[in-house]
């Protein structure tokens, strides 16, 4: 495994949910990490059908553009009465006819799927959140690391923190959804501890032993 010789990266998002985890995440660690948003980059078209593929591109377009290396997230929701839709396709499903994005509807999309197919009982509304993190160098190679998190859908949505589907969902082990939780409850990690919550906490969890020598 190539050492991360530098504690210095660029982060390959231009989402300001998934920038500011990964600054929380970050910060224990000292590293000099500036986004793909800071440097003005352009975003990669995602024409992958894996996390791994998306993500591979997302971070390579950064660390090519850039000359460091860069780390991206390829994440989703995938609902098991959907046959774990929308999972790499999740932020399209956010798209509007204006090509913004609107979560609300979203969310209210991903409830009329789960509702036609007479998924309305806890039991038969499972999913998981996933994360794919890729650590890619200016030459082309990667290393992958992945989380995921499991739990159920609600409806409606409850809480304003967090951002996407965070609303909606509920890890196990929880009652509340990650859109109820503060940053530190989503994530449930701090190096040293115990296992992290959320999907990416737990990506940069196995990020952090790897390349940062984190407990
Ligand atoms: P992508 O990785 O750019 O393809 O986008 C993934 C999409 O999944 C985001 O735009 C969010 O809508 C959703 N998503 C990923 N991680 C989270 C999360 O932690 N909370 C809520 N939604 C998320």
């Amino acid at each position: 495994m190539r050492p991360l010789a530098e504690k210095k990266l660029v982060v390959a998002s231009h989402n300001g949910g998934k920038l500011r985890e990964f600054a929380d995440l970050m910060a224990p660690f000292g590293i000099e990490a500036r986004s793909a948003k800071d440097f003005g980059l352009p975003e990669p078209d995602e024409t992958g059908t894996t996390f791994e593929e998306n993500a591979y591109i997302k971070a390579l377009a950064a660390a090519k553009a850039t000359g460091l290396p860069a780390l991206s997230d390829d994440s989703g929701l995938c609902i098991d009465a959907l046959g774990g839709q929308p999972g790499v396709y999740t932020a399209n499903w956010a798209e509007t006819p204006d090509g913004g994005r609107d979560f609300r509807l979203a969310m209210q999309r991903a409830e009329v799927a789960m509702q036609e197919v007479g998924a309305t009982e806890p039991a038969q509304r499972t999913g998981r959140f996933v994360a794919v993190i890729c650590l890619a160098w200016p030459d082309g190679e990667a290393e992958y690391f992945r989380g995921e998190a499991e739990g159920h859908l609600v409806w409606p949505p409850r809480g304003d923190k967090g951002f996407g589907y965070d609303p909606v969902f509920v890890p196990n082990g929880h009652e509340r959804t990650f859109g109820e939780m503060t940053a530190e409850e989503k994530h449930g990690w701090k190096p040293g501890q115990a296992d992290a919550l959320s999907h990416r906490a737990r990506a940069f969890q196995k990020f952090a032993r790897a390349k940062l020598g984190s407990a």
